[in-house]
């Protein structure tokens, strides 16, 4: 009998590492692949990874990227150009993050040649590290998304998704109230932007919880937190993982305008429908106005402003006068550094440290970064849009998450 029950214990053993072994092992989707195409950048902003790189084409049908498991192919658009293959021109979108589902991938381009189909593994070029990415908070679950690639006897990419709880000090949003401390900001009447900037954001930290979106702030008081270097108001967002960085500010206009409303700066080349719907709502919900100011203006209260040939031009001579190598800058970099530091390669981030007088942003080739929006909520001396900053902030708060409610 007890030799029997021995005999039992060992099939099953057996039979579960068989099942087991067999479950894990992706890797047979390799077996017949013997193609490469090479990938030379990949980066998640927001929720959103982007992938490029070379594949050499010729006469071929379409064209996708697949993530492939052993019992699906999740497929997407791809485009192609001269060699070239990329995603998405647009930096947060592409491939949606948190709709992938809980299984292991490997990555490949899939070519149709008529009826005859074609997978390339993808071979990484860079230097980028791993990446570890939380999906953003829902019905408080997350999954964790890992992403590495492989040189073995065949090059890789490999996707995990895991259901996994986001970490203690990890947050889904960056909220940053503007100023603070020995920079009060824009000021009018007896109010300064940076306190009136600290309330508005404590206010829409409350409001994301209550949403179930974990988020953070770059300050809490009426401090000055450095721009670079270790917990900056730039490393922030890096060391968190969050996926949006939301930049609370005032405008204040020069005394011969006369106009209020609302600005929201997106970064360049981004898909702009989400600041757009954050733009409309906080109109709508603070029944104020899209502001009248024209320059940079994109989209009715959306604005995306980049270098002008005159910053960069001033920029090259203070790097003359200070005695370091120019920035490689150009009139598509971001303006405000705040959008353009908190998203690393995506936003053409570029605080290296060369500038001793300004420090070092730790990310600025980052190939994961939040997605980041700057709103200049109303002027501050426009006395309509101060009134309602100051007696109605929660209307002001419940537009931006209201924007956030209505994100997919
Ligand atoms: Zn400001």
């Amino acid at each position: 009998m007890k030799k029997f029950l021995l005999f039992i214990f060992l099939i099953s053993i057996g039979i579960f590492i068989y099942f087991n072994f067999n479950k894990n092992d992706i890797y047979t989707l390799l077996d017949d692949v013997n193609l490469y195409a090479i990938v030379d950048k990949y980066y998640i902003y927001g929720t959103h990874m982007n992938i490029s790189g070379s594949i050499d084409l010729s006469n071929y049908s379409d064209i996708k990227l697949v993530f492939k498991s052993l019992d699906n192919e999740l497929s997407y658009d791809l485009n192609y150009n001269n060699g070239k293959f990329f995603v998405s021109t647009f930096i947060n979108d592409g491939i949606y993050l948190d709709d992938i589902p809980i299984n292991d991938y490997l990555v490949f381009i899939k070519v149709i040649y008529g009826d005859e189909v074609k997978y390339y593994s993808l071979r990484n070029d860079t230097d980028y590290n791993d990446i570890s990415y939380y999906t953003v908070t829902k019905n408080d679950r997350n999954n964790l998304i890992s992403i590495k690639f492989f040189k073995s006897d065949k090059d890789y990419m490999y996707v995990s998704v895991k259901d996994k709880k986001l970490p203690d000090n990890y947050y889904d949003v960056v909220i940053d109230p503007g100023h603070g401390g020995e920079d009060p900001g824009a000021s009018f009447s007896s109010y300064t932007e940076a306190e009136l900037n600290l309330e508005i954001a404590l206010k829409l930290m409350k409001k994301f919880d209550s949403i179930g979106l974990k988020s953070i702030l770059t300050r809490i008081d009426d401090t000055f937190p450095s721009p670079y270097g270790s917990n900056s108001r730039t490393s922030l967002p890096y060391d968190v993982g969050a996926k949006y960085f939301i930049s609370i500010h005032l405008n204040s206009s020069d005394s011969k305008m006369r106009y209020g409303g609302v600005e929201v700066y997106a970064p360049n080349k981004a898909n702009l429908d989400f600041a757009s719907s954050l733009a409309s709502n906080i109109v709508n919900s603070a029944n104020t106005t899209y502001s009248h100011n024209e320059a940079f203006n994109v989209d009715r209260g959306v604005y995306v402003r980049t270098f002008t040939s005159e910053d960069v031009k001033s920029s090259i001579s203070e790097a003359h006068n200070k005695g370091y190598k120019p920035y490689p800058i150009s009139t598509d970099t971001n303006y405000y550094f705040m959008i353009r530091e908190t998203g690393g390669i995506a936003t053409g981030a570029y605080i290296d440290g060369r500038n001793k007088d300004i420090g070092k942003n730790n990310y600025y080739l980052s190939n994961v970064g939040a997605e980041a929006y700057l709103l200049e909520l109303g002027y501050i001396n426009y006395w309509p849009d101060l009134n309602k900053l100051v007696d109605n902030q929660d209307d002001y708060v419940d537009g931006i998450v209201n924007a956030f409610k209505e994100k997919k």
